[in-house]
């Protein structure tokens, strides 16, 4: 019986140590330069994020999201769930920490795929917290159903050449590189015939079209640009991974940030469970604090019940992935579902926490507002829920057999039949007894 739920002392004294930082170190460059976690830090930035990165690196927490034999600190993913739930209300904690989104995922496809020279020039300086980078995949026509992609590189010589529009490539206009999936083969089926590059930000022919932002982000808030590749000359060793591989190094990317998101969404729901109870208990109506009251009541209740499924649930299936079953399909299944969960946890809590702050909940004044906004994107980026849906179900039901007949295998009258069968001579003395005690 190897059921354990509990974190071993020194690993719980990293988080203890965490969650100090975070408070203490993070919440405040967090409050002064909300938009700034994602580019290079210019000098004053730089003097006030490189002792603090220094101090996390000190402990043996920097990038934590790569094993050894890839350079990262090679923690696991439980251990990084608990980690990215600490570092999820604060979107400066994932970078302090070396382990911010798009870049954990990328780093990870290079570190997998990459050769060495790639990984030279594009990983080290990514996990040194260097430079940012870009993941270059949705298209203006095109995001939830990848063959209907159109980008395409073609060979010129020994270089490539890419043409073609991409959107929503977070942070493309603060990223040093880009990783663009293109249709090298059109000849053969889409999941065959797309490849994967490694194109630098300052390649000729790259234009951003409009820097478009996340729905109430300010300006100096994350890009996801719309781009054009125009005869994007890149030379043959660009390519990431083999040719034709771009669909499975796409999965291998999209479920580990799809885990690292539900890791970081039962953060977020936490986080914004804490302030609904604080409010619960100070805030008052009549003669007690409306946690008094049976409808707050529940709200709590219910967001517990969900936080602490969606937490367990995400655990187990990062276990899963550390017992080395990497991203089987048992695996996707449950990607898929935490992928559902985050959507709906998120949604669900956040928005009890609002409703019960009240006025203030809907101001600028709280925290709440930035978790209010990421509540759509749950449901949409990685792939909208409706995908993950199917991906789920269609997996769910492998493990499931139709019936053999008309009548379900569980339909009474059949099985009382067998039973009847089975237990003929008792149910014959039952009729005999019962014969009896009437006499
Ligand atoms: C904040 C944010 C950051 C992002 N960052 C990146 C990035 O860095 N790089 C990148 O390449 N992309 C990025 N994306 C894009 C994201 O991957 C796509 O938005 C996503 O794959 C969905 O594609 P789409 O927006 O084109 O929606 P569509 O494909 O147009 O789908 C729209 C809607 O149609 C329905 N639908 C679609 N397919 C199905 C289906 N199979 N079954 C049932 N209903 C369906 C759903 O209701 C869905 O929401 C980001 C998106 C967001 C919101």
């Amino acid at each position: 019986m190897a059921w354990d739920f509990s974190t071993e002392p020194e690993f719980e004294e990293q988080l203890a140590w965490m969650r100090a930082f975070v408070r203490d170190e993070v919440a405040p460059v967090e409050l002064l330069w909300p938009h700034w976690h994602h580019r290079v830090p210019p000098p004053f930035l730089k003097k006030v994020v490189d002792p603090l990165k220094q101090q996390v690196k000190d402990r043996g927490l920097w990038a934590c999201h790569l094993g050894p034999e890839l350079g990262g600190q090679g923690y696991g993913q439980v251990k990084l769930s608990l980690m990215n739930e600490i570092l999820a209300p604060y979107q400066w904690g994932p970078t302090l920490f070396g382990v911010q989104g798009p870049d954990t995922g990328n780093a990870e496809i290079i570190a997998h795929y990459g050769t060495a020279e790639q990984k030279v020039r594009y990983l080290q300086p990514l996990l040194d917290g260097e430079l940012f980078s870009a993941f270059s995949m949705t298209e203006p026509q095109a995001g939830a159903d990848p063959t209907l992609f159109t980008c395409r590189a073609e060979r010129d010589g020994g270089d490539w050449v890419i043409t073609g529009e991409k959107f929503f490539t977070s942070n493309a206009d603060h990223a040093a590189f880009f990783i663009v999936m293109a249709v090298t083969d059109s000849d053969v089926s889409p999941y065959k015939g797309m490849s994967m590059f490694l194109v630098p930000r300052d390649t000729p022919g790259i234009t951003i079209v409009r820097l478009t932002r996340y729905m109430g982000e300010p300006d100096d808030g994350m890009d996801h640009p719309h781009i054009r590749y125009d005869g994007v000359r890149v030379p043959g060793d660009s390519l990431l991974g083999e040719e034709g591989e771009a669909f499975v190094i796409a999965q291998t990317r999209l479920s580990g940030g799809r885990i690292h998101h539900a890791m970081r969404a039962v953060g977020q729901a936490q986080y914004a469970f804490d302030m609904m109870c604080e409010r619960a208990l100070s805030r008052r109506s009549g003669s007690g604090p409306i946690a008094d009251k049976q409808m707050v009541q529940e709200a709590i209740a219910e967001s517990y019940a969900e936080i602490e499924q969606f937490r367990l649930f995400v655990l187990r299936t990062a276990w899963k992935i550390d017992q080395g079953h990497g991203y089987t399909r048992e695996v996707r299944r449950e990607i898929a579902v935490a992928k559902l969960l985050s959507a709906k946890v998120v949604r669900n809590v956040v928005e009890r926490a609002v409703h019960i702050h009240g006025a203030l909940g809907t101001s600028d004044e709280t925290p709440l507002a930035r978790l209010w906004q990421l509540v759509p994107g749950y449901g949409i980026w990685d792939g909208p829920t409706e995908a993950h849906v199917t991906t789920a179900a269609r997996q769910i039901l492998k493990d499931h057999e139709p019936s053999p007949g008309v009548w379900p295998t569980q339909w009474i009258p059949a099985r009382t039949e067998a039973a009847r069968a089975r237990y003929a001579d008792a149910l014959a003395e039952q009729a005999a007894w019962a014969a009896k005690r009437t006499e």
